[in-house]
């Protein structure tokens, strides 16, 4: 199947695999900061670069973003070389960022005053998941919108689901990773602990995995990151740490009291000072472990 022009603006850890799968079903156009990684993207699949995010949209009947936050979305919005300089009026702006919901009603607000429409499209899989274009994809939109989002969307996900108006993919996503987030400090303070009381950690996932306490966290990640020491790095801490926040503020905003998760949020908060912009989201675990002054492998 063939969409016509398309441009992917935002060629990081998920991106560049996302762009990968819509360069195999759309002639795609791509955009990315630095450009060498453009450059390098474009020696390995069928697409042209340009120069600026203006470049991308001129011709595009879809445009992709991915970037960390709603706020770099919004910034690439204006000036002579941004978006909205390239984009035509029917054009749609498919906005893959885990954004936040206030930051996407403003940016649909300004594309709808060009005749641009907009959705709300959050992914959940991680890399694997883009990789595989296997990824589930929360859509904020308008019905009309969201068929027209459907088409490209399917080349990159499995899952589409139109979860409600625009905003509401960023709140669900935001929700979502508040959960792993919870779990990723439940499961390394859980195994810290039983660790110390002389259980192997195989044996406490193998239990707990067969059990009411098993998640995402217990099943793949903490056996594929933590047990193995391997600690790759596919998911930054930083974005999830502003996954919480945005989460906390949803929760805020609608008069839920939420302890658990501002707890959560203050203690992603000190791991992303201690461990940096670059670490990964499970090395979390990793400061449970040094106060714990244990190392959960096996
Ligand atoms: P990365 O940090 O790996 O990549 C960020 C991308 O945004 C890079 O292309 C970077 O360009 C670009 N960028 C950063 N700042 C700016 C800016 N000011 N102006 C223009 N471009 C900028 O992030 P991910 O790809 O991991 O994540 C992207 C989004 O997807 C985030 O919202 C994240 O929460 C979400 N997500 C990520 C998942 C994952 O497994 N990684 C899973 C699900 C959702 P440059 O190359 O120049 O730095």
């Amino acid at each position: 199947m063939s969409l016509g022009p398309a441009a992917f603006l935002g060629l990081g850890a998920i991106g560049a695999p996302m762009a990968a799968r819509l360069a195999r079903g759309a002639r795609l156009t791509v955009w990315n900061r630095t450009r060498s990684r453009a450059e390098a993207f474009a020696s390995a699949h069928d697409v042209r670069i340009a120069a600026t995010p203006r470049e991308a949209a001129e011709g595009a009947g879809v445009v992709v973003t991915c970037l960390p936050t709603s706020r770099e979305v919004e910034a690439l919005l204006d000036g002579p070389d941004g978006l909205l300089a390239g984009l035509a009026a029917g054009a749609l702006l498919v906005d893959c960022t885990s954004g936040d919901p206030a930051g996407s009603r403003r940016i649909a607000a300004r594309l709808a005053e060009r005749g641009v429409a907009f959705a709300d499209a959050p992914v959940s899989g991680g890399t694997r998941g883009a990789e595989t274009g296997t990824l589930t994809i929360m859509v904020g939109a308008d019905e009309p919108t969201f068929e027209l989002a459907r088409s490209v969307l399917a080349l990159m996900g499995g899952r589409i689901v139109h979860v409600g108006p625009i905003g509401a993919g960023d709140a669900l996503k935001a929700v979502n990773n508040a959960f792993l987030a919870v779990n990723i400090l439940a499961l390394g303070e859980g195994l810290a602990a039983l660790v110390k009381a002389g259980v192997s950690p195989r044996t406490a996932l193998d239990v707990i995995n067969g059990s009411s306490g098993r998640s995402f966290v217990s099943e793949t990640l903490v056996p594929e990151r933590v047990l193995t020491g391997a600690w790759p790095r596919t998911f930054r801490l930083a974005l999830l740490d502003k996954d919480v926040g945005i989460a906390r503020e949803l929760l805020r905003d609608t008069g839920v009291v939420a302890p658990l998760l501002d707890l959560t949020g203050e203690l992603f908060g000190r791991a992303r000072a201690a461990l940096g912009e670059s670490a990964d989201h499970l090395e979390a675990i990793r400061l449970i472990e040094a106060q714990a002054g244990v190392e959960i492998r096996g």
